[in-house]
């Protein structure tokens, strides 16, 4: 790049939700800004979230959503740049957006695709060179600024944005590789694991079940005691569970945990025992595969019978004190769990650069003029649209300082 627009440049290593974002808001402070994407377009991961439907953001935001190391720095960062900071710059950059009513925000178009065309239209309108298949290899420091090595070349820049991602779903481009630039500045990486990733199980309970989704409660227990629980979708599959509850659990399960799933929510215990009864009583000769019909999942049915090694083919009649077993085991149906499916279908990455090792701004207490944003840092929200704010709001508020250290050079 030119050498005499070094003083105000920057350099952003990814074209993702946090680098689209930080671009747009340092070129609409008059900053020179380059982003360097490895992929053949940016925002491909922004793309795909939310099944194709973009949720962006959430109507509850703030650090209790989050798992990260220093939730202050969270809360500060999310409290300068939130929910509705984000979706009045969407807006404004001609989007419409709507709540569902778990609060989650998506475009109305409900593509997320169309959030990226938004923010591609407007770096292009603002300026901002976004250099594709341009994979960054290593970056270092040089006199005032950096010095960035590509697979085509080498660029210069005063300051320098590192927002490659973490190392979930590693096919849309941020496949751990941004670990290795931050740690060539003496950083620090926590332990990484997958998170928001569906949950492999024991096949025993869920055989038959594949394809099959419910409306569950989901209660995540060990050693007996109450981990985490929520309500949701849970989706049945060879392998185990997925779906939005198992999501949201993943973040706390552990391989040896047990699921503990309420097939029927809506109903509690007691009215479902009386209800077995009084069908049992009405129906003798019944057989017990048609006992839960039209009150649970007819596959789900068949488990819980199977579990508590009741014949499909036993009357009614015969089930005598069974009722109760059968309404705690429609409310209780466990599932041990043996791991989870790993990076490759994971939504997010837990762990990264510590935010101890960051300031408030997100640029690093190691080397100044070095910023970090999205989820190469160590912060990870819950499954609700907490992740892309997190890009987006640490992305702004890296951009933010970017720029004021921009102005101060001139
Ligand atoms: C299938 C799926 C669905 C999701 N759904 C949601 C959702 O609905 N709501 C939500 O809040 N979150 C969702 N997430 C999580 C969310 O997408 C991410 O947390 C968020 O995109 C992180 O933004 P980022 O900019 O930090 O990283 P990324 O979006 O991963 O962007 C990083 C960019 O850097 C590029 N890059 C990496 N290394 C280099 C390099 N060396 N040189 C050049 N470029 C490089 C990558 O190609 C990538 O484009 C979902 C994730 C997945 C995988």
């Amino acid at each position: 790049m030119d050498r005499d627009r070094f003083e105000k440049s920057a350099l952003i290593v990814g074209g993702g939700a946090a680098g689209m974002l930080a671009a747009l808001t340092l070129a609409r402070r008059g900053a020179s800004v380059t982003v360097l994407e490895r992929n053949d377009r940016a925002g491909r991961k922004l793309s795909a979230t939310g099944n194709g439907q973009g949720n962006i953001t959430n109507r509850d935001m703030g650090a209790h959503r989050y798992f990260a190391s220093e939730p202050k720095k969270v809360e500060a960062v999310l409290s300068a740049f939130g929910k509705e900071e984000l979706c009045r710059l969407l807006t404004s950059l001609g989007g419409y957006f709507t709540e569902d009513e778990e609060g989650r925000v998506y475009p109305a178009s409900r593509q997320a695709s169309s959030v990226t065309d938004l923010l591609r239209f407007a770096l292009a309108k603002e300026g901002v060179r976004v250099h594709t298949g341009e994979y960054v290899r290593a970056a270092q420091k040089e006199g005032d600024g950096f010095r960035v090595i590509t697979e085509k070349g080498e660029y210069f820049s005063r300051f320098l944005l590192i927002a490659a991602g973490g190392m979930a779903s590693p096919h849309f481009g941020s496949d751990g590789n941004g670990y290795a630039l931050a740690r060539a500045f003496g950083h620090s990486v926590t332990p990484l694991s997958p998170a928001l990733v569906q949950l492999k199980t024991d096949r025993g309970g869920v055989r038959g079940l594949k394809g099959v989704r419910i409306d569950c409660g989901v209660r995540l227990e060990r050693g007996g005691a109450e981990v985490f629980a929520c309500r949701g979708d849970v989706i049945f599959t060879d392998y185990g569970v997925s779906g939005n509850a198992v999501f949201k659990t993943s973040s706390y399960a552990k391989a040896g945990d047990t699921l503990v799933i309420d097939l029927l929510p809506c109903c509690e215990e007691e009215t479902l025992f009386r209800l077995l009864l009084q069908k049992t009583a009405a129906y003798p000769a019944l057989p017990a595969e048609d006992l839960l019909r039209c009150i649970v999942n007819s596959a789900a049915a068949k488990c819980v019978l199977r579990s508590l090694s009741v014949a499909a083919a036993q009357p009614c009649k015969e089930l005598g004190g069974r009722c109760r077993a059968i309404a705690h085991k429609v409310k209780n149906y466990p599932l041990r769990i043996e791991g989870n499916m790993g990076f490759a279908n994971a939504q997010v990455t837990k762990g990264g650069v510590p935010l101890f090792e960051v300031d408030g701004h997100m640029m690093s207490k190691k080397v100044h003029g070095l910023f970090f944003a999205g989820e190469i840092l160590d912060v990870d929200g819950e499954c609700g649209g907490y992740n892309l704010q997190w890009a987006f709001s640490s992305g702004v508020c890296a951009a933010e300082r970017m720029a004021e250290l921009i102005d101060e050079d001139r």
